[in-house]
């Protein structure tokens, strides 16, 4: 069964496309836009089922079950995002469907070339009958205007904490770990991407804790060696960290500048340590050690710097 179903058939994008079909006017193309990969990635499933599907999008019968194990007959997905694998797709519009609908799907439209997105044109500007395009798209300033233009753009939002709250309540048995569900609720901002990522990450909790605290807590170079004994940067971990601490830079910034931010009253306690300008100075630190990292510098020179540099920027912050 496909994962958050309940919650994404909730969604608006969905329930639009529910009454576009009920209503006889299924559109040729459907751009579902939004930040969250995994509730696009399954939304589109969702998509073909519900065109597919003689019941409707049942989810059991045989045409849903090949649509979510990616074999349907009349479910075609480039096998590249290059120019061969797309010239390739855009061939296969014309091939006539074995059932009454074929549907072309692209999950990550933003992620082809604009030059090669230029190959869809002519199958968006002259619709072939019953060929329906689904695209997927994170950046959607990575999109061909005119691709935009001909497509029926649906935004796929955040969803609230009483929404992810209320969905994993009645999944208790499948997410047994309650303190964990709810700590992944609480950081994932809405996100079932992170949502998803955090549920796995049985560490989560307490890396973020430390994190905080070390944020909050160094206020002089003579905390810098006893700070970084808090973190394990052994095994890679570092970069997990540099990630966390942009996740928090990033919430703050918005709760500083008064966007409501549904969660993370976690970070509340560094409201009073930070302030915006000293927030984007950091952003900038925890990027280049991002950097270093990719350059092959060793963990604990980096955290070691990064360290010396936050001091400096909580020290402007004053
Ligand atoms: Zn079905």
């Amino acid at each position: 069964m496909l994962a958050y179903r309940e919650l994404l058939e909730n969604a608006k994008p969905y329930k639009v496309l529910d009454s576009d079909i009920s209503e006889g006017r299924l559109n040729h193309c459907y751009m579902l836009t939004g930040e969250d990969g995994l509730a696009l990635d399954n939304l589109i499933t969702l998509f073909a089922q519900r065109i597919l599907c003689k019941e409707g999008g049942c989810g059991q019968c045989t045409d849903c079950l090949k649509v979510e194990d990616g074999n349907h007959e009349d479910v075609f997905e480039p096998k590249n995002l290059k120019a061969d694998g797309i010239r390739e797709f855009v061939e296969q519009v014309y091939i006539k469907p074995n059932g009454k609908y074929k549907v072309m799907i692209l999950r990550k439209l933003d992620e082809v070339d604009m030059k090669v997105q230029n190959f869809l044109l002519k199958s968006l500007e002259e619709p072939t009958e019953n060929v329906v395009f689904l695209l997927g798209v994170q950046r959607q300033t990575a999109v061909l205007d005119t691709i935009k233009s001909r497509s029926k753009k649906l935004s796929i939002l955040p969803f609230s904490r009483t929404q992810l709250q209320d969905y994993f309540d009645k999944k208790d048995n499948e997410y047994p770990n309650k303190a964990l569900v709810k700590e992944a609720i609480d950081c994932c901002l809405g996100s079932l991407k992170r949502c998803e990522e955090l549920l796995h990450d049985e560490d989560f909790a307490g890396d973020l804790t430390n994190v905080i605290f070390i944020l909050k807590d160094m206020t002089s170079t003579k905390d810098n060696l006893r700070m970084q004994q808090r973190l394990n940067v052994e095994e890679g971990k570092l970069s997990r960290y540099l990630d966390m601490m942009q996740l928090i830079t990033g919430v703050l910034l918005k709760k500083l500048s008064g966007v409501r931010v549904d969660g993370f009253e976690k970070v509340n306690c560094l409201k009073d340590t930070f302030n915006i300008s000293s927030l984007v100075n950091f952003n900038k630190l925890i990027i280049e050690s991002k950097q270093k990292l990719e350059s092959n510098c060793k963990e604990s020179n980096v955290l070691d710097y990064l360290f010396i540099k936050l001091m400096e920027v909580k020290y402007l912050c004053r």
